[in-house]
């Protein structure tokens, strides 16, 4: 069976083994390194079902606990999955659950599993720290393992921005188990989402047959992203990706076709989002579903120099400047 962990969004402390169907109380003290006085002793209480991959949680105080910014309420108890966040308290002290293959062979738990009977555990008592600590290494799941890196290391490059980014719930829009939505920080339209595997996929090229079901998932949450739009009705939008793309982790671009945007700067933006240098996300997975990989046609690079064109008459414009004049004709405000 799995062993669910508890993992700390800010790495203030080592993520916490959560034993299956035991409860385990956490709030401020130690364990959290939680010194706020808003959050009581014993605010939350988790109970992992790791056969089933969800940790139910159950607010015992009276300040807010929420998950994806949805208060429990005291008393209640909700289910949370990998890939929702926990707020212990007040939308303070982000928390991930993650549930990873047991690769130490003790079967979920170094103790045998306690009767449920109203046993309530303080997390002092659990074998979390240390055990954290001895299988961290294999134990911690890529994503999270990439955010406390991203700390640890800042991520420098800003080729590693969208690493940091998609763990910022400031700039998510939508997430579940598998992915995650957010808005582009430099978008090249009125709107401009990029979708994102918590997979840790570094780009297009990784891209193998096993990915072809993520990927189909991927398009189907840009689609929900287009519907829930205002503007749906009266924007087209493109699905797809960057042949040669600038930043590291795989994305996949949501984009209106207004391209009424500063962010839109200069030949590149343009080309890179007009020409075949954008490859329509239905063409990577029929890319993947025969070939197994997604192939990128040699000269490609070449496509960012083309002169400007309007994609919707094909006019030809000599600058930024009055191609974006010459939208507005084509996307009146
Ligand atoms: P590309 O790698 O060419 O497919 O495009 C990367 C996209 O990421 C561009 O549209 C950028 O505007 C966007 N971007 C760059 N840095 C960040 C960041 N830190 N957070 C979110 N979006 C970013
Ligand atoms: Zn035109």
């Amino acid at each position: 069976m799995p062993i669910c962990w508890l993992i700390s969004e800010e790495s203030n402390h080592d993520p916490i083994r959560l034993p299956h169907l035991q409860t385990v109380v956490l709030g401020r003290g130690p364990e959290t390194t939680i010194k706020d006085k808003k959050c009581s002793r014993h605010q939350v209480e988790l109970k992992a079902e790791c056969n089933k991959g969800y940790v139910k949680v159950k607010q015992l105080a009276l300040n807010p606990t929420s998950i994806d910014s949805m208060v429990v309420g005291k008393g209640n108890e909700v289910k949370m999955k990998p890939g929702q966040q926990l707020h212990i308290v007040n939308q303070l002290y982000p928390y991930t659950v993650q549930f990873k293959e047991d690769l130490t062979g003790d079967n979920g738990s170094s103790k045998r599993p306690r009767e449920p009977s109203g046993d309530r555990m303080s997390n002092r008592d659990a074998p979390s720290t240390k055990a954290a600590k001895k299988t961290e290494k294999e134990s911690v799941p890529p994503q999270n393992e990439e955010a406390t890196k991203s700390r640890q290391e800042g991520f420098g490059h800003w080729s590693q921005g969208l690493k940091t980014s998609m763990q910022d719930p400031k700039m998510q829009v939508y997430k579940d188990d598998k992915v995650v939505v957010i808005k582009d920080k430099y978008p090249k339209a009125r709107y401009h989402w990029l979708v994102l595997p918590w997979q840790a996929i570094s780009s297009l090229k990784a891209l193998r047959g096993e990915h072809t079901d993520l990927l189909k998932h991927m398009q189907r949450v840009a689609d929900q992203m287009v519907q829930q739009c205002q503007h749906a009705g009266s924007l087209r939008f493109r699905t797809g990706y960057h042949a040669i793309p600038s930043m590291s982790h795989v994305h996949l671009h949501v984009i209106s076709q207004d391209f009424d945007s500063p962010g839109l700067k200069n030949k590149k933006h343009w080309n890179s989002f007009t020409t075949d240098y954008f490859i329509e996300s239905h063409d990577v997975v029929e890319m993947l579903e025969t070939n197994g990989k997604v192939s990128v046609k040699e000269g490609t690079s070449e496509l960012l120099k083309l002169p400007l064109r309007c994609h919707v008459c094909r006019k030809e414009l000599p600058t930024i400047p009055s191609l974006k004049d010459h939208l507005k004709s084509h996307f009146p405000i």
